[in-house]
Order: structure tokens, then sequence, then C-alpha cells
């Protein structure tokens, strides 16, 4: 099925094809539709299947049949957890709106409110911004709600993470409430289901098992090493791989820092990017990586949501993550749409309550391979699939 038949004006169409999609994900062939309808939405679907475009192009087409646009008064509102996915969401709204006289802004804390704040009176129709960020300018009269028809919220699993429910329910709040509610979330939890049922009563769902999400291949293994062999070996694997790039997640910025400095030593150049670095310098450091300046960057988890690369092929786990989903998400970040991935995890004795979640989470084991020369001291265990944490024990069974 070609984009085209979804009925979306012509000028999307076009730049859709000028971008190089053939086809739509099984997410956007179900969750289109259903926007253009007008009707909330509640969907999920794993991490780089193409769920920003399933909800921008309806709403840019439904924005471009008629034409209103006042000053600091937005059309449209999608609220996102972090800063880097901020930028990307608009950098896709821009691609997708070129042939239309449409515009965005990208709204985020840790930079100066003045060039937000003249955009803003320039005029915007589709505001993304991060929900601190947008209450904050809301108090100061820099944005009005009035004339929104259509609000997303964008991997709103990782906002309820990342401690937003507060900011997002006063800014449902505010917002009319005859307006469109879409909701896009990588994963369906409970909380996620909680947030949605006061806003959004009674939505049309959308859930598309993992399966089935059209994620292109991400091939994945694990290899078992001891904790403080980790850095030899990952030196290792990059020089006998000759990996090309490499995005490497670690838990901590000081990890993340003395990382890029033993891999230095061994002579490989890496970057490390982290919440501790001024948002000028991770900006850049992800154009550098994008643009293959940089080949290893070594990120926290809050690079994770933010990185859309391309042709990125390669992920690795310096550590594993926590909770399960994390692990989905990062992984994520490679094998995005068509292209194929690769994501390496690193497991040592002491992530092995990590890796049970992530297996049981996923449903199968992980395959493991081991490295010549690094075979582990401490083995890890083959994880029990059903594990489940003791603080979630029923005492009755
Ligand atoms: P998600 O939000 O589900 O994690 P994204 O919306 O960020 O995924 O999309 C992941 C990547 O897939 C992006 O680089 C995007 O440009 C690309 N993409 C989206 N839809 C298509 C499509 N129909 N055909 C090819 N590539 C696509
Ligand atoms: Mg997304």
């Amino acid at each position: 099925m070609p984009f085209s038949t979804f009925g979306l004006n012509p000028a999307l169409v076009t730049a859709i094809s000028e971008l190089g999609y053939q086809k739509p994900t099984t997410i956007q062939t179900k969750a289109i539709p259903v926007i253009l309808q007008g009707k909330d939405l509640i969907a999920a679907a794993q991490t780089g299947t193409g769920k920003t475009a399933s909800f921008v192009l309806p709403i840019l087409h439904q924005l471009s049949q008629a034409q209103t646009q006042k000053k600091k008064r937005i059309r449209a509102l999608i609220l996102v957890p972090t800063r880097e996915l901020a930028i990307q969401v608009d950098e896709k709204i821009q691609q997708y709106a070129k042939h239309l006289p449409l515009t965005s802004l990208a709204m985020y804390g840790g930079v100066d409110e003045k060039a937000q704040k003249q955009a803003l009176i320039d005029g915007v129709d589709v505001l993304v911004a991060t929900p601190g960020r947008l209450l904050d300018m809301y108090g100061q009269r820099a944005v009005y709600f009035e004339e929104v028809e259509v609000m997303v919220m964008d991997e709103a699993d990782r906002m309820l993470d990342m401690g937003f429910i507060d900011d997002i329910n006063k800014i449902l709040d505010r917002l009319p409430s005859d307006i469109q509610h879409l909701l896009f979330s990588a994963t369906l939890s409970n909380k996620v289901r909680d947030l949605a049922k006061s806003a959004i009563p009674d939505p049309f769902e959308i859930s598309i098992a993992a399966n089935q999400a059209s994620k292109a291949n991400i091939e994945q293994w694990l290899i078992t090493v001891d904790k403080d062999k980790k850095s030899a070996l990952l030196s290792h694997l990059i020089k006998e791989n000759q990996w090309q790039q490499a995005l490497i997640f670690i838990e901590t910025k000081h990890g993340a820092a003395k990382l890029a400095a033993q891999l230095e030593k061994r002579g490989i150049e890496a970057e490390a990017f982290h919440s501790g670095r001024s948002q000028a310098i991770r900006t850049r450091l992800l154009e550098e990586f994008k643009a293959g300046k940089i080949r290893y960057l070594i990120a926290t988890g809050v690079g994770a949501r933010g990185i859309d690369i391309h042709e990125l092929t390669r992920v690795v786990n310096y550590d594993l993550p926590f909770p399960a989903d994390e692990y989905v998400h990062r992984i994520g970040r490679t094998g995005r749409a068509d292209a194929k991935g690769e994501a390496i995890s690193l497991v040592s004795k002491d992530n092995f309550k990590n890796l049970c979640m992530i297996e049981s989470r996923l449903g199968h084991l992980i395959e493991r391979r081991e490295v010549a020369g690094f075979e582990p001291k401490k083995p890890v265990p083959i994880s029990i699939l059903n594990y489940v944490p003791k603080h979630k024990r029923n005492p009755q069974q």
C-alpha cells in the first residue's frame, strides 16, 4: 500500500517520497486513518517503527486544510520527554512540511528563552515541547492554548519514567477539553494506561506486538566478561572487527568520561555524551556523530531517546540498563526502519539481575558468545525467564 492511499495533502506525499520512504510502516498504516478521522488514540509500537510520521503526517494534513496562524497561538502541541527528542521530532516536521506553509518550533529548557519567545510571536503552527519549559512559557504568557486542535504525548512511557506526570496533568488541564488527544508509547504499561484514562476516556487503541512491528533485523547477542575486563574487551572488539561506528551505552556520567579516557589510551578516539555536558556540546557531538566525524559515542541513558541516526548499525550496552524497557529503547537506536543493526551487550556477573529482567521482558534468552582471551573468571548464570523482582513478589504465592 503506497502513502498516496491515505488521502494526505499531495505536498506531504511529495515530501515523503523525496525522503525515500517507499511504503508506510505497520503503525503508520494503522494510525494515520484513525487520526485523520479525528479520533482520540493511544498507540504502542516498538522504538524505531516510524511512530513520529504516524502522528505528524495526519496532523500536518489537518492543519494544511485551513490557515489561521496567529501570534503566540499554536495549533498542535507535541509533548516529548527530552530536548534531543524535541529537536528530532521538529526536524521531521520540517522535512515532512517542506512543501507546506506550516511552521514548527522545538521548545526545551537549558537554553535561552528569547529565540523561542520570538518564534512564538512570529507564529508557530506546531509546537514540540518538553513539559517543564512549556509550563514555564505558558506561565509567562509567551504561548496560549486556545487555538490548539490536537495534542500528542510522545514516548509517554518515558515521560512518566522521568517524573513528568504532574506537569503533564497541568498541561492537560490548561488545554481546551474538546481537542483531539493522541498518545504514543513504546509500551502500554499500567502507568501509561492510567495517564491515558484520565485525559482520554474513550480512545481508539492500537498495539503492535514486537514481532509484527516491522522492526528491521536487529541481531542481538551478549558477551560474558569480568567487570574489570570490559574496557579492554571493548577496545579489542573495535579494533579486531574494525567497527566503523558504535553508540555505547553506560550507566553513569563518571563511567562515560572514564571509559572515553580508557579507550583513548588504547588509541581509540571516543566522546562522552551525558547530561553533565552543555546543550551546545551535546548538539555538536550528535551532529558530528551523525556525520561520521565521531566514530564512538559513549552515552548515558539521556542519549537513548533523542538519537536517530539513519545508518547507525551498532549499539553496545557496556552496562545492562534497568528497567528492562530501557534495553528495548536502547537497542531501538539501531536497525531503524529498513536498516540492519546489531546490539551487543557486555555482561558481567554483577549484571545478572538486570539480565534476567531483560530476557524475561524479551521472552527469550539472548544469544551468548565468548571472546577468546576474555572468558570470565566469574561465570554469568543462565537467566530464569519468569524472574520476578523481590519487591513485586506476592507473599501468598
Ligand atoms: P519511533 O518513534 O517509532 O521510535 P521514528 O519515528 O523515530 O521511530 O522513525 C525511525 C526512523 O524511521 C526515522 O529515521 C524515520 O525517518 C524512518 N522512517 C519512518 N517511517 C518510514 C517509512 N515509512 N519508510 C522508511 N523510513 C521510515
Ligand atoms: Mg518516537
